[in-house]
């Protein structure tokens, strides 16, 4: 078995040889890594928020519950946030692994959505830390 020391790059669809203490082959496949891995974490978090959502066409229109507590104090409609949300991300950053060391660094010491290219260009041992799938 001649297995070869320096593993290929990271990014889905390149068959390249990493860079020496890189994940990846190149900066493009970095950018390449960091699209598709914000693609995954948005279409996850879509899936969790959307998973309870089918509540909808009941054949019952008129709610009952509204009148049972009279005004709730707790908002249960989600805010308005069409003009700060732009992103389906959370503000804190994007959670990132290293997998040689078995080090993550998440929540607001990780990089941002918009840093994430240029941090993982900067630190390329590194790799978006993705959803589980399934
Ligand atoms: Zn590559």
């Amino acid at each position: 078995m001649n297995y070869p020391t320096q593993p290929n790059c990271i990014t889905v669809g390149c068959s390249m040889l990493a860079d020496y203490h890189s994940l990846y082959c190149s900066a493009e496949c970095v950018q390449r890594h960091a699209e598709e891995s914000l693609k995954l974490l948005a279409e996850e978090k879509k899936k969790r928020m959307g998973s309870k959502s089918t509540v909808s066409s009941s054949k019952s229109v008129t709610s009952p519950t509204s009148s049972l507590l009279g005004p709730v104090p707790w908002n249960s409609y989600p805010a308005p946030v069409s003009s700060q949300t732009e992103s389906t991300l959370p503000k804190e950053g994007i959670a990132v692994i290293e997998r040689s060391t078995g080090r993550v660094i998440a929540g607001v010491a990780a990089p941002s959505q918009e840093e994430i290219f240029y941090w993982l260009q900067d630190h390329p041992s590194f790799e978006v830390l993705r959803p589980p799938s399934g």
